[in-house]
């Protein structure tokens, strides 16, 4: 989602008003009188620590500031407001800073650094209000308070919680706040037909006569998948960790490359998705010319890390194959990629061929045959 940047702070001065708004109601009306200096217990930090996840932190800061001064004028206690003013801006700082400074998940409000952040919060109220009641009354009386301000810090706390997961539920920083993430220069992860792919390598071995990449450098929701370099997988996982997995069945590693070419990081990367996200197949599109790529036997370890294999077969034959893939690896190319296939079966339950609708009628056919012999799932795919 693109916005202008003055579009970007009609937004952001809207939610902070609104948020300003919501902390002065949740702080003035859902309340309760603590008997002891004008003092009561309520959950308006929970909107503070909302605004702090969602807006910029100057937006952050102020928006909470009046928030909590507003409510402290409308409860009749205006002696707390500049006070208040001060506590409840620094109360946005621990969340916020973690946002601003944070790469990762973005996309969520609750994460355990935000939950912790929260608790820091809490803290800030505690001292806050410590000193300020110290200072304007006396500290004897203020300490008496401490007990309600750690019980109000650990309420507003919870109710953040609560709130947070819901939005989270809803993708709501997703849909409404996702232009404030940076985007990279190339994309490494894109939305292809609903289904997530990684693009981890823009190297291959082959020239296909019919390759995607010759049509330009966006697909689905990428808008470049020519890598500027190839990423190591400190990115990968970064990008992973920044990506939101919520409903995904199934994730693809297909790009503008062969993710054979990028080994060592697809099978790390297939490990970390296993690891996080263990209901989530992982699909390998390959031209199955990892073995000659790798200069050694990979199949094994590539089915062991993924859940469905699917193989470029293209041609019934290597002359075909040729002609149309034009493979660095010259006449064996061919029979590499149906010795890949035959491993694979041997440690994968799902492995599948496909080809693609530039052959004739009587080469389809062909390949047909010989994807019943190998046993595999033939699919011809339309030339793109
Ligand atoms: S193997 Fe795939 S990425 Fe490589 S040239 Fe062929 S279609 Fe393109």
């Amino acid at each position: 989602m693109k916005k202008s940047k003055n579009a970007k702070r009609i937004i952001y001065l809207t939610t902070a008003a609104l948020m300003a708004a919501l902390t002065a109601v949740a702080t003035s009306f859902i309340k309760f009188n603590t008997g002891i200096n004008e003092g009561y217990l309520h959950f308006g930090d929970a909107m503070i620590y909302l605004s702090a996840a969602i807006l910029p932190p100057p937006f952050a800061f102020v928006s909470s500031a009046i928030g909590g001064a507003l409510a402290d004028i409308i409860a009749g206690a205006p002696v707390w407001a500049p006070a208040t003013a001060i506590i409840k801006g620094l109360n946005t700082l621990p969340i916020s800073l973690l946002f601003y400074f944070s790469k990762k998940k973005k996309n969520r409000i609750i994460t355990p650094l935000t939950c912790l952040m929260s608790v820091a919060s809490g803290f800030i109220t505690v001292f806050g209000y410590l000193l300020a009641e110290g200072l304007m009354y006396s500290f004897p009386s203020a300490w008496t308070s401490v007990p309600f301000s750690i019980i109000q810090a650990t309420g507003s706390t919870v109710v953040f919680i609560l709130l947070g997961l819901g939005l989270d539920a809803l993708k709501f920083k997703k849909r409404f706040f996702s232009f404030d993430i940076p985007k990279p220069d190339s994309d490494i992860l894109y939305i292809f037909e609903d289904t997530p792919y990684l693009n981890i390598t823009n190297k291959c071995p082959c020239a296909c006569t019919f390759c995607i990449r010759q049509n330009g450098k966006s697909l689905g929701s990428a808008e470049n998948l020519w890598l500027k370099k190839d990423p190591d997988f400190s990115q990968i996982k970064e990008t992973l960790d920044a990506f939101d997995f919520t409903d995904v069945k199934e994730i693809v590693f297909c790009g503008y490359g062969e993710p054979t070419c990028a080994y060592d990081n697809l099978i790390k990367a297939c490990k970390y998705i296993k690891k996080k996200h263990k209901g989530v197949k992982i699909r390998i599109n390959t031209n199955g010319l990892s073995d000659l790529i790798n200069k050694k036997p990979t199949a094994k370890a590539i089915c062991e890390n993924a859940d469905i294999i699917s193989v470029s077969l293209n041609a019934p034959d290597a002359q075909t194959y040729n002609s149309l893939c034009n493979p660095k690896f010259g006449d064996e190319s061919f029979d590499a990629v149906i010795n890949f296939i035959k491993d694979c079966k041997k440690y994968c339950d799902d492995v599948r061929v496909s080809a693609v609708n530039v052959l004739n009628d009587e080469e389809i056919n062909k390949c047909k045959k010989l994807a019943d012999e190998l046993g595999v799932k033939l699919r011809i795919r339309e030339k793109v």
